[in-house]
């Protein structure tokens, strides 16, 4: 059996499926989901991403988690990641923070994942990296203050979808059927959106726009903003997305699930569990879920202008003055260059923070 012979079944017998269902079997169905039986990052895989790219990310993600922790009063406290892919990030943090006076001793780490191969290829990675690391499916409740980092997580977490139409909006749907296979739908209309998504007054979006709502990001937006503004700490989340411009309840941005494999890009409704899905993070509404329960959220800021205020180009040098070889020095400056480009990852990738109320995280 494929996972797509399973879903074509769970929709004969049950209906058609959300985007979110959909998206979620696609990637963490147990036996089929493309997360949970595979390697995918890195260059042999499907996609890179930033830590993988340069370790220049992962240590200054450590030195603003090491600085945070000092101007937090220096707390014993839980270093989460969520979504670590290959412990690639934590390792270069664990690096860069090793000479930090008491950083190591005062926190453990816990690495929050759903995938056991993922899992596994951590635990090599991280061997010996800190005497504390632990692994777990979901945010763990410690009653610490949490220094939390999440790359590429939330794009990774299914989002339903809504079409606006004259009268209301219609849940996009995905059927299957002999003739066309998978394909998108639309559900009953409804006069509003379900869950707690702002109202949205009719007639302010143009007919036949497209909404996307993650309810797990908000979910665990919350669960971290409550954990926060309760016991203290700093949440740094990056991922490709967008904001909103302030009173404007939602963005209509249109349609923004993409798949990929192997570098490119795959149709999002062929080979269920074969490709990466993601959707872009709407980063206003993860700030204002924060806010809402009393816990701080910054600007976004962009992962060039972050880079660059932490010294990335400083560390770049110094990591080319003790190359071994100029192939060593050009893959090093090509790498950094990547990550700040201006027409690619250095402005697509944004950056909020989430801290207990009053704190100022360093740079934003
Ligand atoms: N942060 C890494 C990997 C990004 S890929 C990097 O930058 O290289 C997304 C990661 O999130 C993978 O490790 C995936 O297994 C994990 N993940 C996706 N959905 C998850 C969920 N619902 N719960 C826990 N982990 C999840």
């Amino acid at each position: 059996m494929s996972l797509a012979e399973k879903l074509r079944e769970e929709i004969e017998r049950r209906g058609p499926l959300s985007v979110a269902d959909y998206m979620a079997a696609a990637l963490g169905d147990e036996q089929y989901g493309y997360y949970m039986h595979s390697d995918p990052l890195g260059l042999s895989g499907d996609f890179v991403t930033s830590p993988e790219i340069s370790q220049i990310f992962g240590e200054l993600v450590g030195i603003w988690c090491a600085e945070t922790w000092h101007n937090l009063n220096s707390p014993e406290c839980d270093l989460v990641e969520l979504g670590p892919g290959r412990g690639t990030l934590m390792k270069d943090l664990l690096r860069a923070t090793s000479h930090v006076s008491g950083f190591h001793d005062a926190v453990t780490v816990n690495l929050v994942e759903m995938s056991p191969t993922l899992s596994a290829v951590q635990r090599e990675t991280l061997t010996d990296a800190h005497p504390r690391i632990r692994w777990h499916e979901a945010l763990p409740e410690t009653g610490r203050p949490l220094l939390v980092v999440a790359n590429e997580f939330f794009d990774a977490l299914p989002i339903r979808q809504f079409t606006t139409t004259e009268t209301g909006f219609t849940e996009r749907l995905i059927g299957w059927d002999r003739k066309q296979g998978f394909h998108f739908k639309p559900g009953p209309e409804l006069t509003e959106l379900p869950g707690d998504y702002p109202d949205i007054p009719a007639g302010t979006l143009p007919e036949g726009a497209t909404l996307e709502i993650c309810p797990l990001a908000q979910r665990i937006m919350l669960d971290i903003a409550v954990h926060i503004k309760t016991h203290g700490g700093a949440m740094l989340a990056i991922d490709y997305g967008y904001t909103r411009p302030q009173g404007v309840p939602v963005f209509a941005s249109g349609d923004t699930l993409q798949a990929v494999r192997r570098h490119k890009f795959h149709e999002v409704l062929q080979e269920p569990g074969k490709a990466d899905i993601t959707a872009h993070v709407d980063f206003s509404v993860l700030a204002e879920i924060a806010r809402a329960v009393g816990a701080e959220a910054s600007e976004t800021i962009t992962q060039r202008e972050f880079l660059m205020h932490m010294g990335g180009r400083i560390r770049m040098e110094q990591l080319c003055k003790n190359a071994s070889s100029t192939e060593q020095q050009k893959q090093l400056m090509d790498g950094y260059g990547r990550l700040v480009a201006l027409d690619g990852m250095g402005e697509l990738f944004k950056l909020l923070a989430v801290t207990q109320p009053g704190f100022k995280p360093p740079v934003f």
